[in-house]
């Protein structure tokens, strides 16, 4: 599996994806990874400094960008979930889950 995510990474790179030429700014840092998925866990940092921000301050701005592309069974919003204890919430996440 490590090998088949590798090579799927090495393909990223080296192709890009249909958000490459919208995703200019992400710059490779040093972190305990594999030199050639360091990207997507940047971009994974972003997207949940963008759900943390929205969940806990009702930042919208950069979760908007972001939540049409979290994963949806049918109607059902399945990629996030809003966890918040007996209270009711009414935010976009939980009216979707
Ligand atoms: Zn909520």
């Amino acid at each position: 599996m490590a090998r088949r995510l590798t090579d799927l990474m090495r393909v990223f790179h080296e192709r890009g994806t249909r958000w490459t030429d919208q995703i200019r700014f992400l710059v490779e840092t040093p972190l305990f990874a594999d030199s050639q998925l360091t990207s997507l866990v940047q971009v994974a940092d972003v997207c949940a400094y963008a759900a943390r921000r929205f969940c806990e301050k009702g930042e919208a701005e950069l979760f908007n960008l972001i939540f049409p592309r979290f994963h949806q069974a049918g109607t059902r919003l399945v990629g996030v979930r809003h966890y918040t204890g007996r209270r009711q919430c009414t935010c976009q996440i939980c009216l979707r889950h």
